[in-house]
């Protein structure tokens, strides 16, 4: 079984990954967790819960069946960040599906900064047994569901440029944003988040105050 799970940023993929691959070890099946360009800067699956685990790191040269095959009994792969994979990485996770009994759960992003798919994620969507878009409670800042992942550059919203770059880190100019289709087609990133020099707001997570409820 190929799966790919798919969402924007902080919609809680990488914590996922780790649940599942939890839940796969607890019924005694082992597995391999795999990750590129994960938010620590290193060799592990982070989510921003703050749950962290550690993981191989996927190169380009990597031969994803190989890299099972130099293992003694592997039933499943947690891939996290597979949007960064190379398609024919993508292909490898199929032939270990179909050649060697092996289940792929993938994680990514769907589409990068200009809302264009991430040719590995293509290739998932082409080839998977099962897609599943997750939304857990991103929002953009006018309140819809978070769709796709904006690039900030200088407190601007960026149309072009290299398709993978970090960001959010502190060394980075970069930073991405998730919002809405509407909001990302139009390049609107909401009040204060950078544009002129305002201050960066978190939007609360609760729901709208309700009226006082009355005693019974
Ligand atoms: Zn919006």
């Amino acid at each position: 079984m190929l799966k790919f799970y798919f969402g924007p940023m902080d919609c809680g993929k990488s914590t996922l990954a780790l649940q599942m691959n939890y839940n796969h070890g607890r019924q005694g099946r082992r597995g391999l967790v795999l990750t590129k360009h994960d938010r620590s800067g290193e060799p592990r699956v982070t989510s921003r819960i703050g749950l962290g685990l550690e993981a191989v790191e996927v190169v380009d040269s990597m031969d994803l069946v190989e890299l099972v095959r130099g293992h003694d009994r592997i039933d499943y792969l947690i891939c996290d960040e597979a949007c960064f994979y190379t398609v024919e990485q993508i292909e490898q996770l199929a032939d270990l599906v179909d050649g060697h009994g092996v289940d792929v759960y993938a994680f990514g992003l769907a589409s990068d900064f200009r809302s264009v798919l991430f040719p590995a994620s293509r290739r998932l969507f082409e080839l998977a047994d099962e897609v599943c878009r997750l939304q857990v409670e991103v929002l953009c800042w006018c309140g819809r569901p978070g769709q796709l992942n904006a690039r900030v550059v200088g407190g601007e919203m960026a149309r072009t440029g290299e398709q993978v770059v970090i960001g959010d880190t502190d060394a980075s100019p970069v930073r991405y944003q998730v919002l809405c289709r509407r909001h990302h087609r139009a390049g609107l990133l909401g009040e204060g988040t950078g544009v002129g020099g305002g201050t960066v707001q978190t939007a609360p997570q609760t729901a709208p105050q309700t009226a006082p409820q009355t005693a019974q």
